[in-house]
């Protein structure tokens, strides 16, 4: 017998809806490339957004067809975040710091219809676009005074002029909750880039939960500085649950200096920020040149690689705010665990607290989850068995755009994450490395990212790397690569000497070697794949 519940579908155009009635004057505040700061409410963003739609509509761009942004985080993104997906189009959020070519891949492979861009991309768009084939309309998310007198771009639209030619009578269309609402290619440390097709209905699904007490606790109290960027990731969610709740949202456009960032908190009184790791360490460094404090932080969301312990605990300790430590993927919307105590750990010692929040959370309601080994067995969660880290919920992927990579859940929808981790019993999960990173060694795994954090400790270590090098008695062996901070001598057995009793003894790297470089993604990974094809043949003193 089914219930007796009315069936109406979740759609991300009532998210904006609820907000323009219920918090219609709560602000979004927008750090322009145009250079000012630019104010806005709910209820306006609204109407523009509607405008949008319509827009859309009138250039011809119809339910499912892809429009591709290339933007930071300002008020025309979040609208046309909206007017895009609530006409029924996909928006497909491009990043501008992949490489030219990927991105003339991902345009030409999503097929986009439209590209709208901010001013900062309009020299990148003139060099693409004789390559982006499909692209028919090229719109300048500006005002007319700030258009070229030229451009080589073919057509180039501006957006403003395309807003003001419409009216706001338009009332969002209804339609199947499980239509695609937007676009996201992974970047990709392998192969080609590969795209993450959202729904509606996963969107809204994902939004209730960044708002939930015990994932972000988002709510209408709250002033966000999305530092995160809207072009990877959806912002972590951010810029749909914030309409959802009544947030007011500070999009802070390309300035993510300390300086900007301080001067943001400060002036729009932020409660919270989220963000990867190089952004806070920024922030952090300002306050200690400077002296300046950010009291009316009460959180702050690190994700996107690890935490340093040292950050959650100057954060904490000196400066009052609470760190949210998360874990997510493009392939999670992204949300999987956020790392909010249980009410008894909040009376722990420092220290005993430090080791909970360092690692990467509990998982949010929502997201199943499961550590396994190489047959597929599950592993216990005893916080110190590691395994290949399985997920699988309503807002993580089935498959990639155009079945791109071929199957990629299981038969029961298990997702393989790539990551290895731990649980334990309180559920809290640990990342302890990337599963083709990680070096199995006589059947068993050694981390690589907790060899490279035991040699970063030490002080002549600017940068380390471990891959797995063949060898014929136990598989793979670790070998080290490090980059010496520059006027330093360290020697291959001054770094193992450190090593010693800061690590298992059959941990311990076979080799090391000193490098001048090394190589990284866009988003700044280390590419451990393109090192492990440069020392396929090396050979280590001890094979
Ligand atoms: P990319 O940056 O490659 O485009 P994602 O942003 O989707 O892709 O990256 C997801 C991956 O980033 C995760 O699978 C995990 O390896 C890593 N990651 C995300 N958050 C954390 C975290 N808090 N700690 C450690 N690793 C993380």
């Amino acid at each position: 017998m089914l219930g007796l519940m009315q069936d109406r579908p979740l759609l991300i155009s009532q998210l904006l809806e609820y907000a323009a009635i219920y918090h219609p004057k709560v602000e979004i505040v927008s750090k322009t490339v145009e250079g000012p700061t630019h104010r806005s409410n709910y209820a306006e963003i609204h109407r523009r957004a509607k405008r949008a739609a319509k827009a859309l509509a009138a250039l011809g761009i119809v339910m499912g067809d892809r429009v591709a942004t290339l933007a930071w985080n300002g008020y025309r993104h979040f609208e046309l975040y909206y007017g895009i997906s609530g006409m029924g189009a996909v928006c497909h959020t491009v990043n501008p710091r992949l490489f030219p070519e990927q991105i003339a891949y991902i345009a030409n492979h999503a097929e986009d219809k439209a590209l709208f861009f901010d001013l900062t991309f309009l020299p990148l768009v003139e060099k693409l676009a004789p390559q982006l084939k499909s692209v028919r309309h090229w719109v300048l998310m500006t005002d007319r005074a700030h258009m070229p007198k030229a451009s080589s771009v073919p057509n180039l639209l501006c957006y403003e002029e395309l807003l003001a030619a419409q009216s706001e009578d338009y009332a969002w269309p209804s339609f199947d909750e499980r239509t695609a609402s937007s676009l996201c290619y992974t970047s990709g440390t392998t192969g080609n880039p590969k795209g993450v097709l959202y729904a509606h209905r996963s969107t809204v699904l994902h939004s209730f939960a960044v708002c939930m007490g015990d994932t972000l606790a988002l709510s209408s109290r709250d002033s966000v500085l999305v530092v995160v960027p809207m072009f990877h990731a959806n912002a972590w969610g951010l810029v749909y649950a914030a309409p959802m709740c009544g947030a007011k949202l500070v999009l802070p456009g390309p300035h993510l200096d300390g300086p900007s960032v301080h001067a943001q908190i400060e002036a729009e009184r932020c409660t919270m920020s989220a963000g990867v790791p190089t952004v806070w360490l920024a922030l952090l460094n300002y306050l200690t040149e400077t002296g300046k404090r950010i009291d009316t932080v009460k959180k702050f969301v690190i994700g996107g690689s690890a935490a340093p312990r040292s950050m959650i605990e100057t954060f904490q300790e000196k400066y009052g705010a609470y760190v949210i430590h998360a874990w997510g993927m493009t392939e999670m919307s992204p949300l999987g665990t956020t790392g909010m105590l249980k009410p008894a750990m909040y009376d722990w010692p420092v220290q005993k607290r430090l080791d909970i929040q360092q690692k990467q959370g509990r998982a949010v309601y929502g997201v199943d989850m499961k550590i396994v080994d190489d047959e597929g067995r599950e592993m216990p969660r005893d916080g110190k068995a590691f395994g290949r880290l399985l997920v699988r919920g309503p807002w993580i992927t089935s498959g990639y755009f155009k079945g791109e990579g071929g199957s990629v859940i299981d038969r029961e929808d298990w997702f393989d994450t790539g990551d290895v981790a731990t649980l334990d019993a309180d559920g809290f999960m640990q990342i302890t490395d990337r599963s083709k990173d990680v070096i199995k060694s006589g059947g068993e795994w050694i981390s690589s990212i907790d060899l490279e954090n035991a040699a970063v400790g030490h002080a002549d270590v600017k940068e380390a790397c471990v891959i797995g090098i063949k060898h014929p008695k136990w598989q793979e062996r670790p070998l080290l690569l490090v980059i010496r901070r520059p006027g330093t001598a360290l020697d291959r057995a001054g770094m193992l000497k450190y090593l010693e009793g800061k690590v298992a003894k059959w941990w311990m790297p076979d080799d090391v070697v000193f490098v001048d470089e090394l190589p990284h993604t866009a988003t700044g990974k280390l590419l451990k794949a393109k090192l492990r094809e440069e020392y396929a043949d090396y050979k280590l003193p001890t094979a």
